[in-house]
């Protein structure tokens, strides 16, 4: 993350859009234990729509962290009042997945999220053994997927374990994805560093008469920066998720499980 405060995180925005790298903004946080402070992340949101027009950023945010938690209800209804705020602001609302407990709820809420607003999208995990269902059940409605490996520590008995299976599973929801990106006008979004499996998604687009632009690739802020700059040079439609606040900890911490190196790299710095 470039810094704490919303501030850095719209600097770094705007040198991404210089570079032709769009930007999706994420403040940090989740399972809020109060619904004051589901509020708070609201009203912060408001303010986030409305001062991010001159990036084009698009928003992500966690279903716990609008208070899924606490009261369903209130979480539905923190959830319309972002899709508004976005509608007026002519930007994009994106949900994230967190883990297994959540993702039932997190795609009803979604169902009932997009069918009043069509400027709001859901992430879907290619680890999870489900997610086939859930796009084949999303796509008549013309969803925006957000498609990813996945972050979290499941049980084998719902989730694939090994990368080469979780690729796979990646790559098949592609292939069933993209034709109907071209057919239906749904929005998918390669939500991932693995620019093999970028490149075996594209072979395929390019097969359907996709156009570059309208193939999305979204990655995390500091990693593998060339391969956005390469791809956004490409044509591809690239966007960084850009996340600040002090909520960073368990963030943090699944970003170390996926790749351990990054705990010597994080020593690294800290010695002198
Ligand atoms: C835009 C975006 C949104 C996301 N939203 C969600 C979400 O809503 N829910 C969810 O569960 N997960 C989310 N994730 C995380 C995702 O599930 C993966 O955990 C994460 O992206 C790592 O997997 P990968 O697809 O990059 O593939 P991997 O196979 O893990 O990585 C491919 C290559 O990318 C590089 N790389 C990957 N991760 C790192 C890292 N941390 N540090 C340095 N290099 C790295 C390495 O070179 C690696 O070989 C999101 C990821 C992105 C990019």
């Amino acid at each position: 993350m470039p810094g704490e405060g919303f501030d850095s995180a719209l600097k770094a925005a705007a040198d991404f859009k210089a570079e032709g790298v769009g930007a999706l903004f994420t403040l940090l946080g989740e399972n809020v234990t109060d619904l004051t402070d589901a509020n708070r992340v609201v009203e912060h949101y408001e303010e986030v729509l409305a001062e991010s027009g001159e990036v084009h950023a698009e928003v992500s945010v966690k279903p716990t962290q609008l208070g899924l938690d606490i009261d369903q209800e209130a979480a539905y209804a923190n959830l319309r009042r972002l899709a508004r705020a976005a509608a007026n602001a002519r930007s994009f609302l994106w949900i994230d997945m967190e883990g297994s407990a959540y993702t039932e709820r997190t795609v009803d809420l979604y169902k009932v999220v997009h069918a009043e607003h069509a400027n709001t999208g859901i992430a879907l995990q290619a680890y999870l053994h489900r997610t086939v269902g859930d796009v084949i059940g999303l796509i008549p409605a013309r969803p925006a997927i957000r498609l990813v490996k996945g972050a979290y520590a499941e049980p084998g008995t719902i989730a694939f374990s090994a990368k080469r299976e979780i690729d796979e599973n990646y790559l098949a929801l592609c292939t069933l994805m993209l034709p109907e990106v071209k057919r239906r006008n749904v929005r998918l979004v390669m939500a991932t560093h693995d620019t093999d499996l970028i490149a075996r998604a594209w072979r395929f687009g390019q097969a359907l008469g996709l156009d570059r632009a309208h193939f999305e690739i979204a990655m995390l802020y500091g990693i593998r920066v060339d391969q956005q700059l390469r791809l956004a040079k490409e044509g591809f439609a690239v966007r960084d998720l850009i996340s600040w606040g002090d909520a960073w900890y368990a963030w943090y911490l699944r970003r170390l499980a996926e790749r351990p190196a990054n705990v010597w790299f994080v020593a690294r710095q800290l010695l002198p």
